[in-house]
Parts: structure tokens; C-alpha cells; sequence
């Protein structure tokens, strides 16, 4: 007979795979919206702290007011930093290799990671001048700008 009061963890190895439809918030459906109806790129600025946030958000990180307000950045921008990845993980959209930058877009105060392409690793460096490249049918997510480019 078991002890109800003595027992050991028991583990169960189970991989889950989940499809779901989230709400993408205030921000982030203006964002989605320009980005897939027009191919502009929206951040939002905090007028108390003359910052742009770039994916836009709706409350500052530095001062926590709302932000309400969304102004066109890029569509050129900077490559701030970047890193090659060469081994494939569930979570990349598309296989190894390929070069990861966070990219700071004109006009904004924050950078992005996205796919850098066209371009060959040992040429990139921070600094670089880039331009996105958008899908042509676009879907309202992050890869309607399929990657950057340099100019
Ligand atoms: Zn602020």
C-alpha cells in the first residue's frame, strides 16, 4: 500500500505543439496593420523622454507613460549589431546559416533583430546602412519585411 505523504516526482517526457491566434494590442495591430496594408514601419514615441521605440510599444520602458501616438520610421536603418547562426532551432523561421542584426531604424531610438541578407558575413559591420526588402504578399506579421539588405 502507498504512502500518500511519501512519494517521488514522477516526470513525463511530452513534447507539445500548440496553434494559436493572439491579440496583438493596441500597438502592435497599428504596427501589423501599416506594415501589411501599406509596407510602412510605425514606432511610438515618448514624448516625455524623446524616445521612438521600434517594434512601437504602448507604454514607455523609461518612464511608463502611455504612448498613443505612432510615427512613421525607416524604411533605411543601421545594423547595430549582429551574429551568425549556424545550427537550427524550432523556433528560427528558416534554416541555418543565416545572419541575425539588430537593426535600428531611422527616426527610431531602439533596434530590432531581423534577418540580414544579400550580403556575405564577413562584410557586415555594425554601422552598416540597410534597407528592408517586404514580401510581396504580405500577412500582417514580422516576415512582411522578408529581410534587410544593405543599401
Ligand atoms: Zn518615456
Amino acid at each position: 500500500m502507498d504512502d500518500l505523504n511519501q512519494y517521488q516526482p514522477f516526470e513525463v517526457d511530452q513534447h507539445l505543439t500548440a496553434h494559436g491566434n493572439y491579440w496583438a494590442g493596441r500597438a502592435g495591430s497599428r504596427f501589423y496593420r501599416a506594415l501589411r496594408d501599406r509596407r510602412r514601419i510605425l514606432g511610438s514615441p515618448c514624448r516625455n523622454c524623446r524616445k521612438v521605440f521600434w517594434p512601437p510599444r504602448s507604454i514607455c520602458t523609461f518612464c511608463f507613460s502611455e504612448l498613443r501616438e505612432m510615427v512613421e520610421i525607416g524604411p533605411l536603418g543601421t545594423v547595430e549589431t549582429f551574429t551568425l547562426v549556424t545550427y537550427a532551432e524550432p523556433v528560427h523561421p528558416r534554416p541555418a546559416p543565416f545572419i541575425y542584426a539588430v537593426i535600428r531604424l531611422d527616426g527610431a531610438d531602439t533596434g530590432m533583430a531581423h534577418f540580414l541578407d544579400e550580403v556575405e558575413y564577413e562584410r557586415v559591420h555594425v554601422g552598416m546602412r540597410v534597407r528592408p526588402v517586404f514580401a510581396p504578399q504580405r500577412k500582417g506579421n514580422i516576415l512582411d519585411i522578408l529581410y534587410f539588405k544593405p543599401l
